[in-house]
């Protein structure tokens, strides 16, 4: 059902209030790795207005890699969020991590996204497929095309066909950046499914000041949108700021995926 042999025309989605994702819209989504507080979001949240993004990525709940770091502010924190985004016609893209969370979450969010971890957790893919909300599935650390494709196909042939695909790197045997931003899945994906393809630079490469670089690398392989990580302050970010951008360089970078996505 993801594939282009069965739907030719690209799947595009609708947000609501002109916010739309797939091919001949630039999607752009930042937002810090963890919602941390009200302070936070209301910059972050001025800074997307400022630079005319609607959608802000922030995760509530959090997988993280020890027990011990910062796990999220869960519900209460996407509550906020939620009423703080409305507010400002901004969208929120959230990772849901278990199936118990979808119902909760439900009339919160915009777009749950699934994470890497999480990318065949089949069991939550199925729950997702009974939503009436897109889903952004992310490729699995060490997981294949043929595998992100077949955990969309597990949302779609569950009934829901607002997907939308994204790229973050795989794990391979380099270890001088994060992960490695596998761009060749911008093309391969772009050929094989008519949902959209997001990439995302900070998990791709995770150094901040090679996201730019990889973010305009991604559109022009082709990718309807960027997703990346942005913070007022991202060394002192909760997760993840060795790969965040500052409100300039972010703002910096807007305006060059905009230059760019002009000359495709
Ligand atoms: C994130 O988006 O902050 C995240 C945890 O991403 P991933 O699942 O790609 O690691
Ligand atoms: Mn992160």
């Amino acid at each position: 059902l993801v594939s282009r042999k069965w739907r030719v025309r690209p799947t595009v989605l609708d947000l609501g209030e002109g916010v739309r994702i797939g091919e001949g819209n630039l999607t752009l989504a930042a937002g810090p790795c963890s919602i941390e507080n009200e302070a936070q979001m209301e910059l972050m949240m001025q800074h997307l207005l400022d630079n005319d993004v609607r959608i802000m990525r922030g995760g509530v709940f959090k997988p993280r890699s020890s027990p011990y770091a910062f796990r999220g502010l869960g519900m209460d924190g996407l509550k906020l969020f939620h009423q703080m985004a409305r507010a400002r016609g901004i969208k929120i893209i959230t990772e849901v991590m278990q199936v118990s969370q979808v119902e909760e979450m439900h009339d919160y969010v915009d777009v749950f996204q699934v994470g890497a971890r999480n990318t065949q957790n089949f069991n939550l893919l199925d729950a997702l497929g009974g939503v009436d909300k897109p889903v952004m599935i992310k490729r699995g650390i060490s997981g294949t095309l043929e595998e992100l494709l077949s955990s969309a196909e597990y949302v779609f042939s569950g009934g829901n066909e607002k997907l939308i695909l994204c790229e973050r790197g795989i794990r391979t045997f380099e270890t001088a950046s994060r992960n490695t931003l596998d761009l060749n899945a911008v093309p391969i994906l772009k050929e094989k499914t008519h949902l959209p393809v997001i990439v995302d630079p900070s998990h791709g490469i995770g150094i901040r000041e090679y996201v730019p670089t990889m973010a305009l690398a991604g559109l022009m392989a082709g990718a309807d949108g960027i997703i990346y990580e942005a913070h007022e302050k991202p060394e002192e970010a909760a997760s993840d700021g060795a790969q965040t951008l500052n409100f300039e360089e972010s703002a910096r970078l807007i305006r060059n995926l905009r230059k760019v996505y002009a000359l495709r």
